[in-house]
């Protein structure tokens, strides 16, 4: 049967190799956690505790600042040594909250899970805000204003992304296979909240284990397990539900426009425990992989430790990285260094040789039209590029500059190996700064 996907897009090689087969192990805890108080799309949250205080785990320390907002809680018991500026992930220095851990992992006293069905629908969402859930997949948006949806713009399907088309990446097939009654919670509660008709969660086909358990475990429920073609990016939010739905997201839209919400399936998992534990998201799964580390692992990873204690944990460096990569190497973020700490959108780390880094010098355009072919936004990408580059604000906007999802498709595939989604990236930079001052 030909699997469903979406027009365009590449096939890089998806080296899951590392990991794939390595089950979850829980990361001990370091002796200091840096919590960023900026983990999400919104407003930063604010500290709400003192240097000095003791805090126990899943505390809040970080309260949310207005709706699209979240707050950020303790993800160990211990004593805060600092609020200050730390290294972020995002490459600045952001405020922070620095937990000394205890050792006693001791959960807060104050946090109450419920039986989801004796809670209304309002409740529901309060308790996923309050426990601080955004999207697991690497946008971070928070859940609960994407469960929010205004009454004309139902929803009548609701999709989850067990996808994970980023190569390398493997911590959502491992939730998936591993903690998959967690999952099939977090997708019955969000199909309540939302009332939704049709219940799809869309695999990827290299992940035959996890679509035949979840299909096992979905045979007596109306929840649709669809395996899609292995092609990047499958999982980015509109060409999932173009393969999943037929429908199309139009330009400027959301999935609200066609009447779809999608979540990750780990954000389902974390929904599970915000509704029937009480508890915060403080810890995630994450794929520490590549060819410089020493031993690949899926590890459960608190948020807030630093990068060089999960590095530590797999074995170390084979070698000095060429390139190190929070998240996936076709939409991660590259980091200077391990200084950084781990946040709630830290799917994995990515660790290359300098081999593995591709450093072809650039070439003239040749107007090949590979780039049109790959995007999967049906866009001009060597056009859109080439007007950013020149300051062309007006033109760049004209030809959809902010429809691009910043996949890299278009550079991968380019014989020339022009930085087109570096171009088109700050292209739209610029269309945002020019709306912004108009
Ligand atoms: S133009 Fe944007 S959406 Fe299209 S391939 Fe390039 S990065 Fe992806
Ligand atoms: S793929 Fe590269 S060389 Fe080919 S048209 Fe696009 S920008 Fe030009």
């Amino acid at each position: 049967m030909k699997l469903k996907t979406f027009k365009g897009g590449i096939h890089p090689p998806d080296n899951k190799q590392w990991s794939e087969h390595k089950a979850i192990e829980d990361c001990p805890l370091p002796d200091e956690l840096i919590v960023p108080l900026s983990q999400h799309i919104g407003a930063p949250a604010v500290a709400c505790v003192e240097v000095g205080q003791q805090v126990a785990k899943g505390q809040e320390i970080g309260a949310a600042k207005g709706f699209v907002s979240v707050p950020v809680h303790a993800p160990t018991s211990g004593e805060v040594v600092a609020i200050e500026s730390r290294p972020h992930p995002g490459g600045a220095s952001l405020p922070a909250v620095v937990i000394r851990a205890d050792g006693e992992d001791r959960w807060s006293g104050d946090l109450q899970g419920a039986d989801p069905s004796s809670l209304s629908v309002e409740e529901i969402v309060e308790k996923v805000r309050s426990a601080g859930v955004v999207g697991m997949g690497g946008a971070a948006f928070p859940a609960h204003v994407k469960m929010s949806p205004p009454p004309e713009k139902p929803i009548r399907t609701l999709v989850f992304n067990g996808v994970e088309c980023e190569p390398y990446l493997t911590a959502d097939h491992r939730m998936m296979l591993e903690e998959t009654e967690r999952v099939l919670q977090g997708v019955a509660i969000l199909q309540y909240v939302y009332g939704a008709e049709r219940v799809v969660i869309g695999v990827e086909a290299n992940k035959p284990d996890a679509i035949a358990l979840l299909q096992k475990e979905c045979a007596d429920n109306p929840v649709e397990v669809m395996p899609l073609e292995v092609k990047y990016p499958q999982g980015a939010e509109k060409q999932l539900i173009s393969a999943a739905t037929g429908r199309e997201v139009p330009s400027g839209g959301l999935p609200m426009d066609v009447g779809v919400a999608v979540h990750n399936v780990s954000s389902a998992a974390a929904v599970t425990d915000a509704v029937m534990l009480g508890r915060p998201l403080i810890e995630r799964i994450c794929t520490v992989t590549g060819p410089a580390i020493r031993e690949p692992k899926n590890l459960r990873i608190r948020i807030g430790m630093p990068l060089s204690h999960l590095v530590g944990v797999c074995g170390g460096l084979t070698e000095e990285p060429g390139k190190i990569i929070l998240g996936g190497p076709m939409m991660g973020f590259t980091q200077a260094g391990l200084d950084a700490p781990t946040t709630r959108g830290t799917s994995g780390l990515l660790l290359l040789r300098d081999e593995d880094v591709a450093k072809s010098p650039e070439g003239p355009c040749i107007r090949c039209a590979r780039c049109v072919d790959a995007c999967p936004m049906n866009l001009l990408p060597t056009t859109i590029a080439a007007y950013s580059r020149r300051d062309l604000v007006a033109e760049a906007e004209e030809y959809c500059a902010m429809d691009c999802i910043e996949c890299g498709s278009c550079s991968y595939v380019c014989p020339a190996c022009l930085p087109l989604v570096q171009s088109i990236r700050y292209g739209k930079a610029a269309v945002l700064a020019k709306k912004r001052n108009s």
